[in-house]
């Protein structure tokens, strides 16, 4: 600025000095002929730069800003870094915004920007696939006339958003969301969801689990409890009577310790390491003992039979086989009536190797056979208690046949009878191991 007055002042001094000599060498005519001469000169040259400026503020590219002489050449320097800085702010903002819109994209929860209206400006795939929301219709809209639960509208409308809501979406595959508004700027807020199907589902198993050992435990402690009062109110010198009671009291605590193991078995197989230790099992050995507790639990009620046509060495857990390969022999004896037969199977099939247990007994009605598998789970509740069941049974069966990633199929007719297989990849055979006889065939 400072030189650009000095330059103005230098020039004026000029001219003046000029037309000055003129009017003392010539006239005061030709004085205001050369003044007028270089004031005209003056504003063509500052016309042709403020045409340049005027055509490139048409194109205001920085690149282009137009070169001037004298105070004009300082000006558009000046025009220059100031665009250029600015030009480069504006893209140091765009890559800030991307970059947040981007990791908006990709956030695993759902986001939405609303305005003070609560209407949509902005939001996620997750948003859109959260609360089934279509982005091109519906930004712009109201979110409340989209989500129309009403424990939503009285969350939006309420002023405490310290804690999510929870909210349930989607038929039939219903999904559970955690919603949580977060007012941002003093308008605008930001509303997020996060799926929680998954932790829902694990709480409601765990709550029906406690709930189902709860009550498991109950039956047979009231039965003894009551047992003991009356032995202790009327029978303590009767020995007939606690001779009458004893078995029944007996019967209930082996119930209890069936549970007790069976949920031992359950939580040390959840807790063992997904990595099975495996050792070569002889197949042989582990039929003779299964068929030795099939004819000990059976007690001469039923056939049992052993259908064993292959070299039998598997790579697996021995004691774990035997518990899942026992509990559906244990199943197959007490799910077949008096004169029943079972058979055991095993095969060796090429490109599988086959345990299966068949029987002749009441069979399973199809639509139970998807959930046999889960804890609890019994087709009759009474039917498997008076045979000693636990309900965990299958549930052990089928985490020891996911470690040993082999796989569980089951088949079944009511009144026909069931057949349970365990089917093991190629894999699994093991070499006979020859130190003995073992392995030569089951
Ligand atoms: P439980 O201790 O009750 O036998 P399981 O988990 O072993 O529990 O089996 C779950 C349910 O599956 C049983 O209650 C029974 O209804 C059914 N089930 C299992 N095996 C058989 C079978 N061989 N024949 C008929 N029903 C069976």
């Amino acid at each position: 600025m400072r030189d650009f007055v000095r330059r103005t002042l230098i020039w004026m001094t000029l001219v003046a000095m000029l037309g000055l000599g003129f009017w003392a060498a010539s006239s005061a005519v030709d004085a205001l002929i050369a003044v007028s001469i270089c004031v005209g000169g003056a504003l063509a040259f500052h016309l042709y730069h403020v045409a340049l400026l005027l055509r490139w503020l048409k194109h205001p590219v920085p690149e282009r800003v137009p070169d001037g002489f004298g105070s004009w050449h300082a000006v558009f320097m000046t025009l220059y870094r100031q665009v250029r800085s600015q030009t480069q702010s504006k893209r140091k903002l765009t890559n800030v915004l991307e970059r947040f819109i981007n990791a908006g994209e990709a956030m695993p929860d759902g986001v939405v920007v609303l305005d003070e209206n609560d209407r949509i400006e902005w939001m996620n795939p997750m948003a859109v696939e959260h609360m089934m929301l279509d982005r091109k219709r519906d930004v712009g809209n109201l979110l409340l006339n989209l989500i129309r639960q009403p424990s939503f509208h009285a969350y939006m409308k309420g002023d405490s958003f310290s804690q999510p809501l929870i909210l349930k979406f989607g038929q039939p595959s219903e999904r559970v969301l955690s919603i949580q508004l977060v007012p941002f700027d003093s308008t605008r807020k930001l509303l997020l969801s996060r799926d929680i199907t998954q932790l829902e589902r694990v709480q409601t198993v765990h709550r029906d689990f406690v709930a189902n050992v709860s009550h498991e435990l109950r039956t047979p402690l009231t039965v003894i409890g009551g047992f003991l009062e009356t032995i202790h109110d009327m029978g303590a010198d009767d020995p007939a009577m606690i001779r009458q009671f004893l078995p029944m009291m007996m019967e209930q605590s082996r119930r209890m310790q069936s549970l007790v193991e069976d949920l031992l078995t359950l939580s040390r197989l959840e807790n063992s390491p997904k990595n099975l230790v495996s050792e070569k099992v002889d197949m042989k050995d582990l039929l003779d003992t299964l068929m030795v507790e099939a004819e000990g639990l059976s007690q001469g009620r039923h056939t049992i039979v052993l259908q064993a046509t292959s070299p039998a060495w598997l790579w697996g857990s021995a004691p774990e086989l035997h518990s899942a390969f026992g509990n559906l022999v244990s199943n197959a004896v007490r799910y077949t009536p008096d004169g029943g037969s079972v058979t055991l199977v095993w095969r060796d099939d090429g490109d599988k190797l086959v345990f299966s247990v068949s029987d002749t007994g009441i069979g399973i009605p199809r639509e139970h056979i998807p959930r046999l598998t889960e804890r609890f789970y019994r087709v009759d509740r009474g039917r498997s208690r008076g045979n000693g069941g636990t309900g965990l049974g299958l549930a052990i069966v089928k985490h020891i046949v996911a470690r040993h990633q082999a796989r569980l199929e089951v088949s079944s007719e009511p009144d026909k009878g069931s057949c349970f297989s365990v089917v093991f990849g190629s894999e699994h055979r093991a070499e006979p191991d020859l130190k003995g006889e073992k392995g030569k065939a089951a």
